[in-house]
């Protein structure tokens, strides 16, 4: 890229954003900008020089135009809760904050819809839904405070998505602004519309194809009634199997979640969620509906649970009591953050009878690298969140914390899964993408890539490996293998 020199770049460029937004809304002193240094993933930072907060397209538009004419890369940002370093500045870029884009622009109960701004929190669309017996399903853990904008960029899931879908089962349009500074909307309202569907390429696709500026939800009807079942287990592998269990037998729960003891007892420690620490893992099993499908639900969740190993169950009485169980598993990541300095939440998936294999090779890695990993999944869905407790300030714990961490995914790929669950692949891995993708699949992504963005200014760098960075990797990943093969006794 041909930049204008660096500090003329800036000044100017500040100028220009300051006459579209006004001075409040362009950050450029460092203890302003600090604070958007890098999304939930920290060890992955980069003090932004500018972070511009437009209100309404009009103001992106001119924005993307001018960084269009310069080619100064944007990096979109929601409310930078991603856990991949989607929203981590670059360089010689700016951060675009979409937090002020927050207003709910239309909620219709009749066709179960609600349009959104890009910057509305997650579970605001289900308080604002609440008052007509709807909600809006897909429900990350973070969903206080995560914005649609960001939901639908990362494809993001959460507890309930077993049952009532992903981001992408739920989003039916979405609007936004692409590099060459054009309005582009796809989806529709009707069940199908014409043209390619496009909407799930957009939907995942990280802030490198478009800037949403409008999201259209479905809703749906709010169960009233709700049980979670808590059920202990002596193995990893007897819990393992009681999921397969429960998919096999037809049911789909509302939830289905597993947590080892490392989880249970730093989540305990916290939130005395009432989890049963002795237990090598426990599930939560959610039932949803009416008051008679929810009661035969549990009945028949139960049988297969006892069948299957569960030494013991406690079934929720009360709303409180539903709540109080979740809450446990809402701040298993919190609570990671008490026990270690920092964690590094790993997101893989595997075919469900693959994950006692995988937590098997987890706890050898913990021997392997010197640190501890505390491990909470969707069960449902196979989707494990391995948290890696580690010091940053102790030389070379995070080198040590990320190469466990790409084992964990090389693993994952090994045993039939992907190397994202649900948190994307922004920097972090990139090098977990050379090897899943083959050089041709990665080149079709490239392309579609150049098709929205030609300038490359979206999010550059980011969700799609190079082929210089790939071969790299290869060669790193050689280097390895033969150092391991020929020390082996030092490991
Ligand atoms: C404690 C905790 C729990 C979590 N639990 C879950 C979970 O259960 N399920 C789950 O899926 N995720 C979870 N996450 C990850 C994260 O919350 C989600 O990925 C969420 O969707 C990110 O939303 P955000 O608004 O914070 O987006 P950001 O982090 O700001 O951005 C995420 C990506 O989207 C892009 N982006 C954001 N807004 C726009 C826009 N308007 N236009 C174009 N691009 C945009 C950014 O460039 C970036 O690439 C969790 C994170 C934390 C910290």
């Amino acid at each position: 890229m041909n930049h204008p020199p660096d500090t003329m770049n800036a000044e100017d460029l500040i100028k220009a954003l300051i006459e579209i937004v006004g001075p409040e809304w362009v950050l450029h002193e460092p203890e302003e900008t600090r604070a958007y240094a890098s999304d939930a993933l920290t060890a992955y930072r980069e003090i932004p020089k500018v972070v511009v907060l437009p209100n309404g397209e009009e103001e992106i538009v001119a924005i993307v135009n001018i960084c269009q004419q310069r080619q100064i890369p944007i990096v979109p940002r929601g409310a930078g809760t991603g856990l991949s370093g989607g929203a981590r500045p670059i360089r010689e870029g700016i951060v675009l904050s979409l937090a002020r884009m927050n207003r709910i622009l239309a909620l219709d109960p009749e066709a179960a819809i609600a349009i959104l701004e890009p910057g509305v929190r997650n579970l605001a669309i289900s308080e604002a839904a609440s008052p007509h017996g709807l909600f809006y399903a897909p429900d990350p853990s973070s969903q206080i405070a995560c914005t649609i904008g960001g939901n639908v960029n990362e494809n993001a899931g959460g507890v309930h998505c077993l049952k009532y879908g992903l981001t992408l089962h739920n989003v039916l349009q979405v609007r936004g602004i692409l590099s060459s500074g054009e309005v582009f909307e796809c989806g529709g309202q009707a069940p199908d519309s014409p043209g390619l569907d496009l909407l799930p390429l957009l939907i995942g696709s990280e802030g490198m194809l478009m800037i949403v500026t409008e999201v259209t939800v479905r809703l749906l009807p709010r169960p009233t009634h709700a049980k979670v079942v808590m059920a202990s287990f002596d193995s990893i592998e007897t819990c393992a199997h009681a999921v397969a269990a429960i998919i096999s037998s037809c049911l789909i729960p509302a939830g289905l979640e597993m947590m080892d003891q490392a989880a249970t007892r730093a989540v305990e420690d916290f939130i005395q969620a009432g989890y049963d620490c002795e237990a090598a893992a426990i599930l939560l099993v959610e039932s949803d509906g009416s008051m008679t499908e929810v009661d035969e639900e549990i009945a028949q969740i139960k049988e297969i649970l006892l069948l299957n190993g569960s030494r013991s169950l406690v079934v929720s009485e009360t709303e409180e009591e539903r709540q109080r169980i979740w809450s446990g598993r809402k701040n298993a990541f919190p609570a990671a953050g008490r026990v270690a300095p920092e964690y590094y939440c790993m997101d893989g998936t595997v075919p469900r009878r693959q994950m006692a294999p995988l937590l098997a090779h987890i706890a050898q890695l913990e021997k392997h690298y010197g640190l501890r990993c505390m491990n909470v999944f969707h069960a449902g869905d196979g989707n494990m969140h391995p948290l890696i407790l580690f010091d940053g300030k102790i030389i070379g714990e995070w080198a040590r914390a990320e190469a466990f961490g790409n084992a964990i995914l090389e693993k994952c790929i090994e045993l039939g899964g992907t190397v994202t669950g649900e948190h994307g692949v922004g920097v972090e891995k990139l090098d977990s993408l050379c090897v899943q993708f083959t050089d041709a699949e990665r080149e079709v992504f490239h392309r579609l890539k150049e098709v929205f963005d030609p300038l490359r200014i979206l999010n550059p760098d980011k969700g799609i490996p190079s082929l210089r960075r790939c071969v790299e990797h290869g060669r790193k990943r050689v280097a390895a293998s033969d150092f391991q093969s020929t020390h082996l006794e030092h490991f």
